[in-house]
């Protein structure tokens, strides 16, 4: 049985990480968070797991590590990490199924293939919520026909975006030294939520694919969660959330073990990391992009 992947796709600060705490709520599902950053997390040895263990010693991906060294016997961690890298360029995006007919990208393919089933297998669940967020990765996840792919594409309006990359944010995975969220310019986060916006067109060419709107979700819970559960195709319970621990790369271990209850806020965003003119221009471009992209 091919593994069931739920793939949050999106921009970053869209709320996906309310979205995979309730995701991580559906039973027999692992939650890996941004899981194709493994090949650059679990090598550089700096960062804690969803589940609170240094990520290198973590049980589900030292197994998944030791697993790709037995299988592939060239395995080599810091190749597979540059193709993952060229994988999330925009520019590759369009050339991904042509990429995957040639033999360097189809070894690299096997490989993906096969660190997703090991995922699957050692965690002992085939629903798989990958928060990777990447159009790129998903598109490359699509494209190999190996998964179940259920693709959730997130977006939260452009102004709440920008005021969210406006923020000084640390992450929370790295336990021996402060690194912050980059900071992103006006040009690069209007660019890069226009792109996603226009590239996720193409995931929605298949069945498994749904839009779901930050705000509108915040707004009528019920309404989406009755939604997600269809889509997604599995028992959850939808009255209630917990946070769940995951094995989340990339993620806040300090929710792993909470059993918090899971709050959806409808509370309206006050922008005030942004300036009058920075409201004006997200505002605008956000009308001008929806009038365009459909
Ligand atoms: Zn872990």
């Amino acid at each position: 049985m091919k593994p069931k992947i739920i793939y949050v796709a999106g921009d970053g600060r869209s709320g996906s990480t309310l979205l995979d705490s309730i995701l991580s709520n559906i039973e027999g599902s692992v939650s890996v968070g941004e899981c194709h950053r493994f090949w650059v997390r679990f090598y550089e040895k700096e960062t804690l797991c969803g589940c609170g263990e240094k990520i290198e010693k973590c049980t589900l991906w030292s197994k998944i590590d030791k697993k790709l060294h037995q299988k592939f016997p060239d395995y080599d961690s810091e190749y597979i990490k540059q193709k993952v890298k060229e994988i999330q360029y925009f520019k590759n995006f369009k050339k991904i199924p042509k990429l995957l007919q040639t033999k360097e990208w189809q070894y690299f393919a096997e490989i993906v293939i096969y660190f997703y089933n090991q995922i699957a297998e050692t965690s002992q669940s085939n629903i798989i919520i990958d928060s990777s967020k990447s159009i790129g990765w998903c598109y490359f996840l699509q494209n190999t026909g190996a998964f179940d792919l259920r693709i959730i594409h997130l977006e939260r309006n452009l102004a709440s975006v920008a005021n969210s990359w406006k923020k000084k944010m640390l992450l929370p995975e790295y336990y021996d030294k402060d690194v912050f969220m980059p900071q992103k310019t006006n040009k690069v986060i209007l660019k890069s939520w226009i792109k996603i916006k226009v590239l996720a067109l193409d995931l929605k060419k298949n069945n498994c694919f749904m839009f779901l709107k930050y705000e509108s979700f915040c707004q009528k819970p019920e309404f989406w969660l009755t939604k997600i559960k269809e889509f997604v195709g599995e028992p959850f319970d939808i009255t209630e959330f917990i946070m769940i621990p995951t094995h989340s790369i990339g993620g806040n271990p300090m929710r792993s073990g909470s059993n918090k209850k899971i709050v959806i806020s409808n509370k309206k965003v006050d922008l005030h990391h942004l300036n009058f003119f920075e409201k004006i221009f997200f505002k605008s471009s956000s009308i001008i992009a929806k009038t365009f992209i459909r």
